[in-house]
C-alpha cells in the first residue's frame, strides 16, 4: 500500500531536496508526498519542477497555521515530515512575530491535527541553534535548551511543544536537530549561497564581526538521509542530533569560498557583528550513529565545489530570488 506523507515547507531548501530525493531513483518507491507550503519569500516552486509530473506528488499552497486546511491534509496522510518554518536568524532579529506564529503556532496546529487523526511518525525538523552557544565540546540531545536568537527560541519552543504531545498524548513525535546545511537550491541570503552569488557577480561579501564564529557544515544529501533514518527507524519521543562533521570558522569558510570563486580577500567587507551572535555550535551525533547507523558521507571540499558549480550554472534559479533576499 502506498505510504502517504505530508511534507510541510517542501518548496524550501531542505524540504524540496527531501521531496526530490524520496520521489527520485534513490527513494523508497511506493510513497506519495503532499507538499504544504505557503510560498513565502523563501518558498520556490521551481525547486519542485523535476518532480511536478510524478504521480506521487501533490502541491498545496497554504499556511501551517490554517487549522482547517491542516486538519484536512493531515487526515489524508499517514505521516508528517515538518520542515516549514521562518528560518533566517537575521530576519528574526528585525521582527520575531512571524517566527513565533509559523514556527510555534504552526507546529502546534499540525500536532493537534496529527493527534485528532492519530497519525505518526510526526518528524519535527529542528536545529542545533536551540542549545545556544558552546565554546568547546558538543551538545548531547539532553543538554538544556538555551536559545539566543528569536529564531532559535521559536524553534526551541516548537521542539518542547512537539515533545509534550508525545509525553502527554503518546503521539509518535520524533525531533531532529541538525547543524548548518549547505548545497544547491539554498535561498541566496544564507551565508554560502549569498557569498557565492555575490562573488560570481563580481561584488563584495559581508563578514560579521571578527569572523571567528564556528559552525558545523552538513550537506543536504546527508541531512535528508538522516531524516529518513529517523522517520523509518527512530524511536517515538526521541531527539536526534544530526551533524556534518566539518567545523569551520566563518573566516575559514570565507577563504574557501573566495578560492572556489577565484576571488581575493579585498572582496570581503567586515561588517558589524550580528546582535547576540552565538560563537560556536556543535552537536554530538553519538546517538543517531549508534541507533540508526548515521554518519555524514559527503566530503566537504567536494560538496562545496559542486555547490559553487551549481550556482555558477543555475542563474535561472537564483537571479529571480535575489531581490527578495534580506541582505
Ligand atoms: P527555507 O527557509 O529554505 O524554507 C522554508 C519553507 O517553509 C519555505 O518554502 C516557506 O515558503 C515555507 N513556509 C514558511 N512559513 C510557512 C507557513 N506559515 N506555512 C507553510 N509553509 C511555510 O528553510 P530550510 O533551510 O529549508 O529549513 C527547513 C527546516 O530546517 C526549518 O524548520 C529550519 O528551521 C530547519 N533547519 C535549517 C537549517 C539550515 O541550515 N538551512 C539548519 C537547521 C535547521
Amino acid at each position: 500500500m502506498t505510504l502517504r506523507i505530508l511534507v510541510t515547507g517542501g518548496a524550501g531548501f531542505i524540504g524540496s531536496h527531501y521531496v526530490r530525493t524520496l520521489l527520485g531513483p534513490e527513494g523508497p518507491g511506493d510513497v506519495a508526498l503532499t507538499v504544504l507550503d505557503k510560498l513565502t519569500y523563501a518558498g520556490c516552486p521551481a525547486s519542485l519542477d523535476e518532480v511536478r509530473a510524478h504521480p506521487g506528488f501533490a502541491f498545496v499552497q497554504g499556511d501551517v497555521c490554517d487549522a482547517r486546511l491542516v486538519d484536512k491534509l493531515v487526515g489524508e496522510n499517514d505521516q508528517v515530515v515538518h520542515f516549514a518554518a521562518e528560518s533566517h536568524v537575521d530576519r528574526s532579529i528585525r521582527g520575531a512575530a512571524e517566527f513565533v506564529r509559523t514556527n510555534v503556532l504552526g507546529t502546534q496546529t499540525l500536532l493537534d491535527a496529527a493527534l485528532r487523526h492519530r497519525l505518526g511518525p510526526f518528524v519535527h525538523i529542528s536545529t542545533d541553534e536551540v542549545y545556544g552557544s558552546i565554546d568547546s565540546g558538543s551538545w548531547p540531545e539532553e543538554h538544556p535548551l538555551r536559545p539566543t536568537s528569536p529564531y532559535a527560541a521559536s524553534k526551541a519552543s516548537a521542539d518542547l511543544v512537539a515533545l509534550s504531545y508525545h509525553r502527554t498524548h503518546g503521539l509518535d513525535v520524533r525531533v531532529t536537530r541538525c547543524s548548518n546545511n549547505y548545497g544547491h537550491h539554498q535561498f541566496p541570503e544564507k551565508l554560502i549561497p549569498l557569498f557565492i552569488t555575490r562573488l560570481l557577480d563580481g561584488g563584495t561579501v559581508p563578514l560579521y564581526g571578527d569572523g571567528r564564529h564556528v559552525r558545523d557544515w552538513l550537506h543536504i544529501d546527508d541531512h535528508v538521509r538522516a531524516v529518513e533514518l529517523v522517520r523509518t527507524g527512530g524511536r517515538p519521543g526521541e531527539v536526534y542530533n544530526i551533524g556534518g562533521g566539518t567545523e569551520l570558522s566563518n573566516n575559514e569558510l570565507t577563504g574557501l569560498l573566495l578560492a572556489a570563486c577565484g576571488a581575493d580577500w579585498d572582496r570581503v567587507v567586515h561588517v558589524e557583528d550580528r546582535k547576540g551572535h552565538d560563537r560556536r555550535y556543535s552537536v554530538d551525533c553519538a546517538k543517531i550513529r549508534a541507533e540508526l547507523g548515521y554518519a555524514p558521507g559527503k566530503d566537504f571540499a567536494e560538496g562545496l565545489a559542486e555547490t559553487v558549480e551549481w550556482y555558477r550554472t543555475r542563474r535561472d534559479w537564483w537571479e529571480p530570488l535575489r531581490s527578495k533576499a534580506a541582505l
